[in-house]
């Protein structure tokens, strides 16, 4: 066994490390080419220009957009924000409907929240047990007012996998403006906007082995051309839709992240399928069951139920040596059970015994073996305190 560098770090949905290829791309621009992008009157705004839109093309090509049709923002919860608010601003003459479903993340269900607080109707699909919609539900809760259509790519809890491209084609079909929260699926699994018929996407670099506080929102620029309105109003950056001066380190962070991606995933996954699996089945023998589908899930993610034992129990037990999350991490600081647990219709105490692992880029086969074994044991332990 190789020496194994601790804490082993299993909470990737949350975030992932910065790939040091990365930071190397981003280092001169917090140095020498500290430029403003917006500046081009010399050459230091010239080369953070220069910069920027070579990032844009590769983050464009990484998921079949053209160049124009990404806007840089703070990370995937403001593209959230301008996706929805935007939208069902722009379009308000078309109606007053959004569709979306029950297991989103906050910066959605949040967002959806404040829609309604301003009198907009929002539709909350419901989930099977492995986290899917109904595709033909959500055909019938199209209606004449409906704008839009809002179903993330993949849950950052369960890590199941939307089936985006015919979730598309009903929009389509229905002249609806469809988004999609991509934040788990983009640098992890294939994004193809044209062939999935997206109009709207929302990413973000943290998740992908870039840095934090970068985003982007796709914008589909032709057939059928989106304009949301902005929310940020100020220098007219990005197309007047997202003002304020361009994080270039970020940026650039960002193109460099998705560049690795793009040649990397196929085969970390393959890598991460097998270590999840092997997880899952060590745990079964413990009494451990799956949260969420067995196969259409994100490769890396792996959620499971141990009956009757606390997870807080289990993490703190373990959390000197291994991170992993109870649940999504944005509602870790309220002890409330997980709402995408709880849609899948578990009760809740399925929902405080769950543990949700989500390997990353930089683990090791021996970090997997350890944690399966230190998980098993204190699974062990904790069922032995109970009797
Ligand atoms: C992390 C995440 C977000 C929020 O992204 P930020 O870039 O941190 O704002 C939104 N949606 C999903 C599904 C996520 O996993």
């Amino acid at each position: 066994m190789s020496e194994i560098k601790f804490p082993i770090y299993l909470d990737h949905h949350a975030t992932t490390p910065l790939d040091p290829r990365v930071l190397d791309a981003m280092m001169p621009y917090f140095t020498e080419k500290f430029g403003n992008a917006s500046s081009l009157d010399h050459t230091f705004g010239y080369k953070a220009s220069v910069a920027v839109e070579d990032a844009r093309e590769k983050i464009a090509n990484a998921i079949g957009a053209r160049h124009v049709e990404i806007v840089f923002t703070s990370g995937a919860t403001e593209s959230d924000n301008i996706a929805l608010l935007g939208t069902m601003s722009k379009y308000a003459d078309r109606g007053n409907h959004l569709i979306t479903c029950v297991t989103e993340h906050k910066a959605v269900l949040d967002t959806t929240r404040h829609l309604e607080s301003i009198g907009k109707k929002v539709t909350y699909l419901p989930i099977n047990e492995f986290g899917e919609i109904d595709l033909q539900e959500l055909e019938s809760v199209i209606t004449t007012e409906t704008v839009m259509i809002s179903i993330m790519f993949a849950n950052n809890e369960i890590g199941t996998i939307a089936d985006v491209q015919a979730i598309g084609d009903i929009a389509h079909k229905h002249n609806v403006i469809f988004h999609t929260d991509a934040a788990q699926a983009v640098g992890h699994i294939p994004v193809n906007v044209e062939s999935m018929n997206i109009d709207l996407m929302s990413f973000s670099a943290h998740k992908m082995y870039g840095p934090k506080g970068i985003g982007a929102l796709y914008i589909r620029g032709i057939k059928p051309r989106v304009k949301p309105d902005s929310i940020v109003f100020g220098g007219g950056q990005e197309r007047n839709i997202r003002s304020g001066t361009l994080n270039v380190p970020g940026i650039v962070g960002f193109g460099k992240a998705v560049e690795i991606a793009v040649k990397e995933t196929d085969s970390e996954n393959k890598r991460f399928r097998e270590w999840s699996d092997l997880m899952l089945k060590e745990f079964e023998k413990v009494g451990g069951k799956l949260n969420g589908h067995p196969t259409n899930r994100l490769s890396h993610n792996l959620n499971v139920y141990f009956p009757g034992i606390e997870s807080k129990a289990i993490i703190n037990s373990i959390s000197k040596e291994i991170a992993i999350s109870a649940g999504s991490a944005c509602t870790t600081q309220i002890v409330e059970p997980s709402h995408v647990l709880l849609a899948m219709g578990f009760d809740e105490e399925r929902a405080h015994s769950s543990i949700r692992i989500g390997i990353g880029r930089f683990n090791t086969k021996d970090e997997i073996k350890y944690t399966i074994n230190k998980i098993i044991s204190s699974v062990q332990s904790i069922s032995k305190i109970k009797i």
